[in-house]
């Protein structure tokens, strides 16, 4: 299976000009990795030009967000459905930053993944541990369970997961590959109880937090990583490009 290389441009790209170089870098660097799948989160505005200078390339369009509701008196939210009509195919849901700083609960994250899932959008269900402490794999599998509570087992099937231990996020403190391997091994006995081990052992699971172009390697080298979601070095044009030729050499 083709390694899956998700870039969260978060507000870190906040200039046209900006975007537009990173796009074009972007989309060079991915004709020499034919073997990787690349998805561009950028912020909601941005979408129309990712949507231009993508064409005819192998990468796809995501978006970092989405409104849970559907239509009506929701000021300043972006559906589903009008993420769909715009051209975008993935979408990040309960990115921490989302969790903790916009206050999103797990029950906000599951109705998100309705959302997303009933408009046929690919949903990125981030989920990851706060501290590595005490417990921290029962916070972990319990968060896990949380955010997918209540949700069918069709849509549970084809989600992607990102773990993403929050200590990791943009501190340049990496988890270990051997850590993040078996926090993902857990996670996906957590999703084998709700769908059975074989459709678990088919979703695809990345590694989030403080990826480079020094340590992808060592993260998507195992089988259990099926691909990387990456912040701060996706806005790198030269580690990003880096980034698509490590994990294309890999295959
Ligand atoms: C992220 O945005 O999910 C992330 C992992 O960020 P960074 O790569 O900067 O740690």
């Amino acid at each position: 299976m083709k390694k899956l290389i998700v870039a969260n441009w978060k507000l870190y790209v906040n200039r046209s000009d900006q975007a537009l170089k990173l796009l074009k870098s972007t989309v060079r660097a991915s004709k020499m990795g034919s073997g990787v799948k690349i998805v561009i989160c950028a912020p909601f505005l941005m979408v129309p030009t990712v949507n231009a200078i993508i064409k005819r390339s192998s990468i796809s369009t995501g978006a970092q967000n989405l409104s849970e509701g559907t239509q009506g008196a929701f000021t300043g939210e972006v559906s589903a459905h009008l993420l769909k009509d715009y051209g975008v195919e993935y979408v990040i849901i309960g990115h921490s930053e989302r969790r903790y700083i916009f206050d999103e609960t797990d029950e906000v994250v599951v109705q998100k993944l309705i959302a997303a899932s009933k408009e046929g959008l690919k949903p990125i269900l981030c989920v990851g541990e706060q501290k590595r402490v005490g417990n921290w794999k029962k916070t972990l599998l319990n968060q896990v369970s949380a955010s997918i509570k209540g949700l069918d087992k069709k849509y549970i099937a084809k989600l992607i997961i990102a773990y993403e231990p929050v200590w990791a996020i943009g501190t340049g403190n990496a988890d270990t590959p051997q850590d993040a391997k078996e926090a993902i091994i857990e996670i996906r006995k957590v999703l084998a109880r709700r769908i059975g081990s074989k459709a678990a052992a088919n979703i695809r699971m990345l590694y989030g937090g403080s990826v480079t172009s020094k340590n992808i390697a060592n993260f998507i080298s195992s089988a259990e990583i099926g691909g990387a979601l990456i912040g701060r070095a996706s806005t790198n044009p030269k580690d990003f490009a880096l980034i698509i030729k490590k994990t294309a050499l890999l295959k």
